[in-house]
């Protein structure tokens, strides 16, 4: 029995799900948007005007957090003492043998908008260049989608979101400028820009989805920094403000938040039927099991409950034991450095400078796979007094005082992102152990730094602390990055896409192979990381490129 007031459910209202509801809301189709978290509302719950914010931090509310475990992570190798994590204030920071896990590991957000809530807003295009790891290098898979047949979709969706960018950005070609002029660098920006001159390397504007112009009822940006603690102002262009907001103004989206799924219910294809399909699903809202039955289902759980969600049922989509492998994790490695002058780093719009210099997947001599720089205090949370107290300024007393006064706004971070390849160490199951509040076992990550990145590591670690240096650094303050800690904000991979369904879980069209009515439409579906482009801009071309296919057929 079908309900005939959906055309399709679509399960996960953050980068994927959002444009994908957005995308079928366009086309006509009736929508039911649903997700396991609260809606958050600017107005009443960021922060930024609060005298705690720094302490409050991006405000998680009831339910906006999801559970995740750990296998135990690996032993650290003494050689690689070069790439510990470290502050002034705290010296180093993991002193257990064993890489560890940073806070929640998994940095997301469960609710109407997912993880954008709280991302920064940098939006990138792939670089062509990293879409074709195993044909040039043997690593990953090939994406089974080229760039040109994402480019109008990347357009579609900067001019939805406002993106504001330079007039073009290396190695990725446009058919279009970008919608909006870029935003001014700050002065910490274009410090780093002189520094990176200096040793050669270009240091550009970073294409930001956050409005340097008023535009489709949304203000401007007003540089306050705070993108990461949630954007009081809306301009910037997380998923609820822009594609829910429209698939909303559509009158063909149903929303409901607080609403988790807890079973995906497949039927086995009619006798002769070549594909499966899936005939409802069951979720719980206010403590009551809910039986919804589904045309179409788009999953978009994110790369960590989007596998969990399909293993729970004794594999979907699993033939090949494809689901949950090729685990992808951000590589990073951020250094921060104390400058003579006032810089005001703590203000200005965040992440506004980037260097692709060494993003191109051959650009690290003997090393497979690139990276991006850019400036990056503000994902440091090095931005309010408490952080330069605990992390920047040793000590306490008058002395600690004075030089509080002049380090807050001297401190200056430069991020390096670079390309996670898939190890076969990498991968997420089921917890053996431990279950969530419905008794379901809980997602386990495993994790494993292996030798290239540790070298790509090294790469990163080498250029921020040379940028920093060039720039007019005159202290270091803190380093940290990935080989001692799982801290990781880009997660994809564990549902990835191709053509050969051995080797993975859905298709070019995002369709998982063997059915005829279920996609995924989030980031576990790339089969490589790119260079450090931030995912959500892709993610959502994807997403709507499928939905275009989807409808058509
Ligand atoms: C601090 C931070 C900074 C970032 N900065 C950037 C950036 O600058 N640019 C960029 O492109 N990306 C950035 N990212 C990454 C980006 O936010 C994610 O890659 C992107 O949101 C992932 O999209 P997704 O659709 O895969 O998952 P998500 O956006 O995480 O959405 C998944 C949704 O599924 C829901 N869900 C999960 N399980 C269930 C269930 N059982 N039932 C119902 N709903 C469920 C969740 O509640 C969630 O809302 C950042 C992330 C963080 C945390
Ligand atoms: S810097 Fe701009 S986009 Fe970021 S939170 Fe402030 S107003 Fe919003």
């Amino acid at each position: 029995m079908t309900d005939s007031r959906y055309d399709a459910v679509v399960v996960g209202a953050g980068a994927g799900g959002a444009a994908a509801a957005w995308r079928l809301c366009q086309r006509g189709w009736r929508v039911l948007l649903l997700d396991a978290g609260p809606a958050f509302d600017a107005a009443v719950d960021y922060g930024l005007d609060r005298p705690d914010w720094e302490r409050l931090g991006f405000p998680h509310k009831r339910g906006s957090l999801g559970q995740t475990r750990f296998a135990p992570l690996q032993e650290l190798d003494p050689d690689n003492a070069d790439l510990r994590s470290w502050s002034l204030g705290q010296g180093i920071s993991n002193r257990e043998s064993r890489r560890a896990v940073s806070g929640p590991g998994y940095h997301h957000v469960r609710g109407i908008g997912g993880s954008t809530l709280h991302f920064v807003g940098e939006s990138h295009r792939m670089n062509p260049a990293s879409m074709s790891m195993r044909s040039r290098f043997g690593v990953a898979a090939d994406w089974p989608v080229s760039y040109a047949e994402l480019e109008p979709y990347y357009l579609q969706i900067e001019r939805l979101l406002g993106v504001a960018g330079p007039t073009e950005v290396r190695d990725r070609w446009r058919s279009a400028p970008y919608p909006q002029p870029a935003h001014p660098l700050s002065k910490a920006s274009r410090q780093l820009a002189r520094g990176a001159s200096a040793l050669g390397l270009a240091w550009d504007v970073n294409p930001r989805c956050a409005l340097s112009r008023p535009f489709d009822g949304r203000p401007s940006c007003n540089y306050c920094g705070g993108c990461t603690l949630g954007c009081p102002r809306r301009d910037k262009g997380s998923a609820d403000v822009t594609f829910i907001a429209k698939a909303r103004a559509s009158g063909r989206c149903d929303l409901q938040s607080d609403t988790t799924l807890l079973r995906i219910i497949a039927a086995d294809g009619k006798a002769g039927a070549a594909a499966s399909h899936i005939e409802a699903i069951e979720v719980i809202r206010d403590g009551q099991r809910e039986r919804i039955p589904t045309q179409r289902l788009i999953l978009a759980c994110g790369a960590i409950e989007t596998p969990r969600m399909l293993l729970l049922e004794g594999g979907l989509g699993n033939a090949h034991d494809q689901v949950g492998r090729h685990f992808l994790e951000s590589v990073g490695w951020t250094s921060i450095g104390r400058f003579q002058t006032p810089l005001m780093s703590f203000g200005g719009l965040p992440a506004d400078s980037i260097s692709w210099h060494y993003n191109r997947p051959d650009a690290i001599p003997g090393v497979v796979g690139g990276f991006r720089l850019s400036a990056a205090i503000h994902e440091s949370d090095m931005i309010g007094a408490i952080a330069h107290a605990q992390r920047a300024v040793p000590g306490f007393g008058r002395e600690h005082k004075r030089q509080m006064r002049s380090v807050v706004g001297s401190t200056v971070a430069v991020g390096a992102v670079g390309e996670s390849l898939p190890n076969p160490q990498s991968w997420v199951d089921l917890d053996p152990n431990d279950r969530d509040p419905h008794g379901r076992p809980l997602a386990r990550i495993h994790s494993y730094v292996d030798g290239m990145t540790v070298q790509r590591l090294r790469a990163m670690a080498r250029a921020t602390r040379a940028i920093l240096k060039a720039s007019g650094a005159v202290a270091w303050v803190e380093e940290y990055g990935t080989y001692d800690y799982f801290s990781s904000a880009h997660v994809f991979g564990t549902c990835r896409m191709g053509v050969d369904r051995r080797q993975s879980v859905v298709d070019a069209d995002l369709r998982v192979h063997g059915f005829d009515n279920f996609h995924i439409c989030d980031a576990s579906v790339f089969p490589s990381s790119g260079g450090g482009e931030a995912p959500s801009l892709t993610i959502q071309a994807l997403a709507v490129r499928a939905v275009d296919r989807m409808v058509s057929v």
